[in-house]
Formats: structure tokens, sequence, C-alpha cells
């Protein structure tokens, strides 16, 4: 059992915060800070469930989720060094991307 894998990491503007991000309802107030701070700040770093997803905000009303397919919203999220982007949700689903070591570069 990992009680570091229910937490995310939200690095922008003036700092790193730290939010749980086990439960639904976990998940949405990071969502709801994500997309905040997003407003403020070009891009952001969220590191959840062991994968750290570089988030910027999306110009491109074409865009798809390459995990879910859905259209992208207004953010979108991509793994460093991976040109495959996932919307909000997905990079927020627990065990989707958990073969990945938190800190790979
Ligand atoms: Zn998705």
């Amino acid at each position: 059992m990992s009680y570091v894998s229910n937490v995310a990491h939200v690095e922008g503007g003036s700092g790193t915060l730290v939010m749980p991000a086990h439960s639904p309802y976990d998940r949405q107030m990071l969502r709801e800070h994500v997309n905040m701070l997003a407003g403020r700040v070009p891009t952001l770093t969220l590191g959840v469930h062991g994968v750290r997803w570089t988030v910027s905000r999306g110009h491109s009303t074409n865009s798809h989720c390459t995990t879910c397919t859905q259209t992208m919203g207004r953010l979108i999220c991509s793994r460093n060094g991976d040109v495959d982007t996932s919307c909000l949700d997905c990079a927020m689903r627990p065990g989707h991307h958990a073969r990945e070591k938190w800190g790979n570069s």
C-alpha cells in the first residue's frame, strides 16, 4: 500500500501544491485547482499516480485525447518526451499510466 501514489503534486506559478488524488471528490478539487492555475500560468506540471504531466492550455479544438479519444478540453496534458496527449480526466485516472516512474525525463 502506498500513500504517495494517492497524492498529486501541482507545480506552477509560485510553487508546488500537494493535494490528495484518491477519491472522485479529491480529483474534482484537483481538476478545479489545475483549471484555475492554468488560467494564470502558460504551463504547469502535474505529478499524479507516479506520472509527471505537463499541462498547457489548448489552442486547437481539433485535438483529441489519445487515451479516451474524447475531444480535449481547454487543457492538454502531455508526458515528457511523449507526443501523445491526454485530457485532464485521463491524466488523473488512477492506474492507467502506472508503469511510468515519477521523475522520468
Ligand atoms: Zn481522455
